[in-house]
């Protein structure tokens, strides 16, 4: 079994995430909180990226709930065809639109029961709208954040929601509001599903993980350990900008020390890219 996290070893953690990506965002864009809700919604066993890709124009014609509604099923399935599911989620975003403009003034709702009483809406979609939207400390447990919480030992979990409240247990307060995207970035470009890349992981100090990866070394090339930003998000002045940066990280930081963390330097080393 592995050994709990202590709250100093937590807030370690997150000091060393932090102060990789100090002002961490989502990856899926959106102009407002109901574009933001639409692309959640959208987001389920999807990428942002494709989430992204299908909104653009999506949201140019309908970026609130009436546009939305007036769009209809049909209308709205033509712009996220490339998505899985796009019939049922067309469906629930035109009646999710319905909902808002009957029962909230065409306003998202800022709290969590009137959230999840939207079709389509969940509590993984609820906890990133109130994060987001409306600054709440919520954390919204997706695949990597399921992952990364079992694989760590930060807060062990059978279910989505065990894991939600493990980390709502040892978060530390200071971390709490930013913990989620942490968590998914850290998942979704290091500590991935098939192979974790270990040896570039800025918190394995700490990680329980009896099966840490070795990677072959090599210091002449790099890697990515964060998304690259996009032409798009750099011009796009409208569209929320991803926090996206890449982030070298030299092999050396398989070395990073609980006594090191005091001080984070992860963002200035560099990593190997892997061999061709
Ligand atoms: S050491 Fe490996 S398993 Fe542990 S968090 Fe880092 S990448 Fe994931």
């Amino acid at each position: 079994m592995q050994k709990p996290f202590s709250r100093k070893e937590a807030e370690q953690f997150f000091a060393l995430l932090s102060a990789r990506e100090p002002e961490p965002k989502t990856e899926l864009r959106y102009l407002n909180a109901f574009t933001l809700l639409v692309a959640v919604v959208l987001s389920a066993q999807a990428t942002d990226k494709g989430v992204n890709k299908a909104t653009g124009p999506l949201f140019a014609v309908a970026d609130t709930p009436d546009k939305m509604a007036a769009l209809g099923e049909e209308g709205v399935a033509g712009y996220i065809r490339t998505i899985g599911l796009y019939r049922t989620k067309a469906k629930n975003v035109v009646a999710l639109s319905r909902v808002l403009i009957s029962r909230h003034q065409g306003r998202v709702p800022s709290d969590r029961a009137a959230l999840e009483a939207l079709p389509g809406v969940g509590r993984k979609t609820a906890n990133v709208v109130l994060n987001v939207a409306f600054a709440e400390p919520t954390i919204a447990v997706d695949t990597h954040i399921f992952r990364v919480a079992n694989r760590t030992g930060l807060a062990p979990g059978k279910t989505p929601l065990a894991v939600e409240l493990g980390l709502e247990k040892i978060v530390p307060a200071a971390y709490r509001q930013n913990a989620h995207h942490w968590l998914i970035l850290h998942g979704r470009y290091v500590c991935v599903a098939r192979k974790p890349r270990c040896t570039v992981c800025i918190v394995r100090a700490f990680c329980r993980f009896e099966g840490k990866t070795e990677e072959p070394t090599d210091t002449t090339t790099k890697h990515r350990t964060q998304p690259r930003q996009g032409r798009a998000e750099k011009t796009a002045g409208k569209i929320q900008p991803s926090a996206k940066r890449t982030v070298s990280v030299k092999r050396t930081v398989q070395a990073t020390s609980a006594a090191s963390v005091s001080k984070p330097r992860a963002a200035s080393v560099r990593a190997p890219r892997k061999p061709r």
